[in-house]
């Protein structure tokens, strides 16, 4: 007989997130940075790791102290020179990845008789932090060129009044950013009885005079907003995620993290890999422009995509976007079947992979027009 264990009655036959992960030539289908590290920053990550190794028999710091000072010292950058404040170490957190950032605030912040509200189309593992932290979950709509519809977006957080508001800037999977006056006014709308988590995983990738979040911070203290290393850092495999707020928000975390949940290992990467930040950033320029020549290729050939503040672009519609997906796949191009009914999303890659990209998308497209 099948083993059925005790799983949670609204567990019950979900299936695991998770982009198919195949072994194919071009991967542009989990926005990942194509641009390995340099050989000197993998030597010093790995003379950072030998070091860690030489005292595992010890917990690490549970305060990842040093960390937090070197996050602090990297975000400062984005407030400094323009708003003339710097970002302390108690207003930084960091866990394995944004995803258990993110998490960790559902836990803190959201729970039973609690909800948590976003505007689809979103991210989707948005709702599965709900879910797992048993937060009501309520998703409000995007206009159609997937901005913010502000009023509507004032109403919900008033009818529904959640703890907790997600708000990617730039959205996954439109690439669609925020502008400043849209957070402020829901950070007013939600008062102190909830929190704004701006999710900006890919917020050094945005175009010229989007400012981020992270300049908001003195006027809003239930402001969150969340960093990644996964992207344009290029380290998702390292897996750290980090966020900036009030410090009280940081001490509310603390109560919900798992004891020593930052491995000595981990603190080692991620403290080497900022010190080669201008290096692991450097190809950001170059993808930008990668994407914005994605753009216009794709709306040349009478595509619908969408603005793009990320290294990702959503692009459509195909009454078969399955097919379309398969098409490329089969020519060795994997992109995500991800978004509203329609549409498809490829990642930034290199300028060969982009070329390997357009060639394909040509061919499959020539192909149904062939068939039809
Ligand atoms: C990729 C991504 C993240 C980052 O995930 P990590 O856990 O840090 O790798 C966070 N938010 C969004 C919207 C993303 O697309």
């Amino acid at each position: 007989m099948t083993y059925t264990p005790p799983l949670r009655e609204e567990l019950r036959g979900l299936e695991p997130y998770g982009a198919p992960q195949l072994d194919v030539p071009v991967q542009l289908n989990v926005n990942e940075n194509p641009y390995g590290p340099s050989p000197a920053c993998v030597a010093d990550i790995a003379e950072a790791v030998a070091s860690a190794a030489g005292s595992l028999n010890r917990y690490p710091d549970r305060e990842f102290t040093e960390l937090r000072t070197a996050l602090a010292a990297y975000l400062s950058r984005d407030t400094e020179p323009t708003r003339g404040f710097a970002i302390t170490p108690d207003q930084v957190w960091a866990a394995n990845g944004s995803n258990e950032v993110m998490l960790q605030l559902l836990q803190a912040f959201g729970g039973p008789g609690r909800t948590a509200v976003s505007f689809a189309p979103t991210y989707s593992m948005y709702p599965e932090y709900a879910r797992d932290s048993m937060t009501a979950w309520v998703a409000g709509r995007r206009e159609t060129d997937f901005g913010l519809d502000l009023d509507h977006a004032r109403e919900l957080v008033e009818k529904e009044r959640p703890s907790v508001v997600l708000l990617p800037s730039p959205n996954n999977p439109t690439g669609t950013a925020l502008p400043p006056e849209a957070v402020t006014a829901l950070c007013e709308a939600v008062g102190d009885d909830g929190v704004v988590v701006v999710d900006e995983a890919y917020g050094e990738f945005r175009r010229a005079g989007t400012p981020s979040a992270l300049e908001l911070l003195p006027r809003h203290r239930n402001l969150v907003v969340s960093r990644t290393m996964s992207k344009a850092f290029a380290l998702a495999g390292a897996r750290l995620g980090y966020l900036a707020a009030a410090p009280e928000i940081c001490d509310a975390i603390r109560v919900v993290r798992l004891p020593y949940h930052l491995s000595a290992v981990t603190q080692a990467v991620a403290l080497a890999a900022l010190r080669h930040a201008p290096e692991l950033l450097g190809r950001v320029d170059e993808l930008r422009v990668e994407r914005d020549a994605t753009v216009a290729w794709l709306r040349e050939r009478g595509h619908q995509v969408a603005d793009s503040d990320a290294n990702f672009v959503l692009f459509g519609t195909f009454p078969d976007r399955h097919a379309v997906w398969q098409g490329l796949l089969d020519q060795g191009v994997l992109i995500r079947e991800v978004g509203p009914d329609g549409w498809l999303r490829v990642s930034i890659g290199t300028a060969g992979e982009m070329a390997a990209f357009r060639q394909a998308l040509t061919a499959v497209l020539a192909q149904e027009a062939s068939q039809s």
